[in-house]
């Protein structure tokens, strides 16, 4: 009984996932999603919108809040000042080694397939470049002028740079900090109930969001855009089950078939909202409660990741920049890819894990290997669709490098990674006990109480 009840949750999202397909798939090719239809203006517009964006909404409604406490709490319980240096140092390493060698797969999948060769294809949309920053701005905006501003925005950098100072400076206080120490702690506890409580309605959302994305999809654009859908495709899965595989092997030596089941619900969820960002609490809950790495480096990494590691989006850098160059028939050389190459990492570092930001990136990678910009029109239609992908690949390789920086830091529990039910979501954990529910009530009452008194 307690094991069908703990297996619900993952099951409900995918199999919220297939209907999502499958409803979307039937909407798009009944024609069911013309502009003023009821379809199109009710349900697709209406309902899977209004669910899907207000489950978005509420995942960033918990990044800021879960990434400031869960960080201040990794921070504290580091244990040692020093290792949060080593922690940091070998995150970046790591994951601008993934991004660039994701970024060469790319480049010789498309290479090898000719993507593009030969093909005469008419810019469907226009396409407006916009910029992505330049390292000396990303240097810069490291640092929060106003942390207020900062998390308003969501600035990941600078949410984590503050986060880790004010840590600091608690460890600096001392004795006096203690309560505050506690008290931190239990909000980072509160965040993790409050993830819990969000993905409750995941499947639903999960549902609307793909059924509506998928609804709208060009699916005849798809097809005249095969070979480029293809060996992107190609390449994402190689990387995924190839390359980040293999760095997880070698550099842990644990069973992988225990990582790849267990990053499934991240998968999802990126898939579904394609944005690294928004899937930080569900990828932060994976990594530490189902695969074991301790808050101390998942409340790093993880962040961290989702912001300046993008596999998924370097190999979508490598295929379309081959693509568009076959297209126009333009030879870029090896030099041409070595800049692309150097070109999307940076441009990885500096750009947050949202919707279509990869999109932005490649305009940056063509102005510098002179590639048309309009260009990227030709492939806009299909973007929708290969954006969702490619940030389950994102996410999978933050999960990864969390996995291999906490377990040679030591910081990693073997038990919880092996255990397939470790951190399964289960009714129970939504559940309230009534007794605490009335000693809590008797606790505030006190307070007042006193407070009266006072
Ligand atoms: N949507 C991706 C992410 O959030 C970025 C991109 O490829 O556009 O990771």
């Amino acid at each position: 009984m307690q094991k069908r009840e703990k297996m619900t949750l993952t099951t409900k999202v995918v199999i919220g996932m297939v209907a999502g397909i499958v409803t979307g798939l039937v909407i798009n090719m009944a024609g069911l999603n013309a502009p003023q239809s009821f379809t199109h203006l009710y349900i697709v517009d209406g309902l899977f919108h209004v669910v899907g964006t207000m489950f978005i909404t509420a995942l960033k409604m918990l990044v800021v809040p879960l990434v400031l406490f869960s960080l201040i709490s990794g921070v504290l319980g580091i244990g040692d000042i020093g290792q949060l240096g080593k922690v940091g140092a070998k995150a970046f390493v790591l994951y601008l080694l993934t991004t660039a060698l994701a970024i060469a797969l790319g480049i010789t999948v498309a290479v090898f397939s000719g993507v593009g060769e030969g093909a005469h294809l008419t810019t469907t949309a226009a396409f407006a470049a916009k910029e992505a920053p330049p390292l000396s701005q990303v240097l810069i905006d490291i640092i929060p002028g106003n942390i207020v501003d900062a998390m308003a925005e969501g600035k990941m950098l600078q949410i984590i740079f503050f986060s880790i100072l004010l840590g600091i400076s608690i460890l600096m206080t001392g004795e006096k900090a203690k309560p505050l120490v506690a008290g931190i702690e239990i909000m980072n506890e509160v965040m993790m109930h409050m993830v819990n409580i969000i993905m409750a309605v995941a499947p639903y959302a999960v549902f609307a969001l793909i059924a509506k994305a998928i609804a709208g999809l060009g699916l005849d654009l798809l097809m005249n855009l095969a070979g480029y859908v293809i060996v992107l495709v190609t390449a994402l899965l190689l990387h995924l089950y190839g390359t980040l595989m293999v760095i997880f092997k070698l550099f842990t030596g644990l069973d992988v078939r225990m990582l790849l089941r267990k990053l499934r619900d991240v998968q999802v969820f990126a898939f579904s909202t394609s944005s690294s960002n928004a899937t930080i609490p569900v990828t932060l809950r994976t990594v530490t409660e189902r695969l074991g790495v301790d808050n101390s480096v998942a409340s790093f990494t993880v962040p961290f990741g989702a912001t300046i590691n993008m596999d998924g989006t370097a190999i979508m850098q490598g295929v379309a920049t081959v693509f568009i160059a076959n297209a126009y028939g333009v030879d870029l050389g090896f030099s041409g890819y070595l800049t692309v190459i150097m070109m999307s990492v940076l441009a990885s570092i500096g750009t947050a894990g949202v919707p279509g930001v990869g999109l932005i990136m490649l305009s940056m990678v063509f102005t510098q290997v002179g590639l048309p910009v309009e260009g990227i029109g030709l492939i806009l239609g299909v973007d929708r669709l290969l954006d969702m992908i490619r940030t389950a690949v994102n996410v999978s390789g933050d999960a990864v490098v969390s996995v291999v920086v906490g377990k040679s830091e030591r910081k990693f529990d073997p038990a919880i990674y092996s255990d397939p039910e470790a951190g399964i979501l289960t009714e129970e954990e939504l559940h309230i006990d009534e007794t605490v529910e009335e000693e809590l009530a008797e606790v505030v009452e006190a307070l007042e109480h006193d407070r009266g008194k006072s």
